[in-house]
């Protein structure tokens, strides 16, 4: 075989559902030397994750850190070690992910009753209270952001407050939330959430930060069952994060430098001001897109601000589109997913790409691929409206 020359990957601008371009802080983190994962130096960074991740998603939880995988094996980590097999779970899907949760949540053989909401759309507390009431789940499982569609589960403390009068635990998925939403899991009352660190936080695809209250901690401790996952038994997992720190597996140390960095530096902006920085850049987008004619799936009371996903007019492809963004403007969408593939085009302004110049490259781009498949625009009109929005904001 001939040997593959260096690689020389192109930049992007990495507008999709994620991954997300990373912080250039972080990726100067990640070139730092290797250190053992227990020399004691590298023990105290781990402690420094630790605090600074329950900073970020304001809990006190003790079990709160940074799994060595993506967002999905949060999602798994969470719902194997609270269900064992018969239990009750309840899960509330609303699109895709919601989807992958009740696969994940039958897989560990609890009994598994499932809400749908349209693609789109979200749950009144009323429905979950009504399900909660009559099931009495071990679990409810939802989705905060849903990445599919773009919509936000509002009412997460009112859902919580409903599932305790039950004796449920509450698990919330955070992939897309975190470090760009109001996320308050204490003042909240989730019981076990899950992240990841290619979203909102800016670092690289790799990690997923998880926290459990003490109360599913509990749950953990009593389990009748081994948890079928060797890797993501928290009971072990927790001794190398915990006070005893024994080996589990190796910790991927240069992600562990990237996530310090990562959640050091929306501390250092502060967590109201990077919901804000994500609220403005979006309304900025939306009159953009507005101005193009796109119009968004998710309803307007429920839309994310990092995620923008739109409806792809009548007559344009899908795939020519979205080749048209890359090659000409290196400029990475989402496409859709399940009910929604080849409809919609899902736009990420996450982390360090929530910013007016990726705002108006991606309005200007956009309006370009449009005009390119036949669509009448109405040249600048979308960068006009953003520009307007942020001369007034
Ligand atoms: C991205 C995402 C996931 C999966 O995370 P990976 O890091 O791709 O494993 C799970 N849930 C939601 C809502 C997501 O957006």
């Amino acid at each position: 075989m001939q040997i593959p020359a260096p690689l020389q990957p192109s930049t992007r601008i990495l507008l999709g559902p994620g991954p997300s371009d990373a912080h250039p802080a972080v990726l100067r983190a990640m070139v730092n030397p290797l250190m053992g994962h227990l020399d004691p130096e590298f023990v105290s960074i781990m402690v420094q994750v630790q605090e600074m991740l329950r900073g970020v998603l304001k809990t006190k939880n003790k079990v709160t850190l940074p799994i060595s995988a993506t967002g999905m094996a949060g999602m798994e980590c969470c719902l194997v070690n609270l269900l064992e097999p018969g239990d009750k779970v309840v899960v509330c899907a609303m699109g895709f992910f919601g989807q992958r949760m009740i696969d994940v949540a039958g897989r560990t053989g609890a009994v598994v009753t499932t809400l749908q909401a349209p693609w789109g759309k979200t749950f009144s507390v009323d429905e979950i209270s009504e399900t909660v009431a009559r099931v009495k789940p071990k679990v409810l499982g939802l989705v905060h952001a849903e990445t599919s569609t773009g919509a936000m589960q509002a009412n997460i403390q009112e859902i919580a407050n409903i599932c305790h009068l039950h004796g449920t635990l509450l698990v919330v998925d955070a992939v897309t939330s975190l470090g760009c939403i109001e996320l308050d899991i204490d003042e909240w009352g989730v019981d076990a959430v899950y992240s990841c660190s290619q979203k909102g936080l800016g670092c690289p695809p790799g990690m997923s930060p998880i926290s459990f209250s003490d109360r599913a901690v509990e749950v953990i401790k009593n389990r009748k069952t081994k948890v079928q996952s060797w890797y993501l038994d928290m009971t072990t997992v927790m001794s190398y994060w915990g006070q005893d720190r024994v080996y589990h597996h190796t910790a991927p140390i240069s992600m562990i430098y990237a996530i310090h960095e990562g959640l050091r530096l929306v501390l250092e902006e502060g967590l109201e001001n990077r919901w804000k920085r994500h609220w403005h850049n979006h309304q900025a987008l939306k009159v953009g897109l507005e101005a193009l004619n796109l119009h968004y799936t998710a309803d307007a009371s429920c839309q994310l601000p990092q995620l923008n996903a739109v409806r792809i007019p009548e007559g344009v492809d899908d795939l020519k589109g979205r080749k048209f963004l890359l090659e000409r403007f290196g400029i990475e969408v989402g496409g859709g997913l399940g009910d929604f593939k080849g409809k919609v085009w899902r736009i990420g302004l996450m982390g360090y790409n929530s910013k007016p110049s990726v705002v108006l490259l991606a309005l200007a781009a956009l309006e370009q691929a449009l005009a390119n498949q036949g669509v009448k625009v109405n040249p600048g009109a979308a960068v006009g409206a953003a520009n307007n929005y942020y001369a007034k904001a």
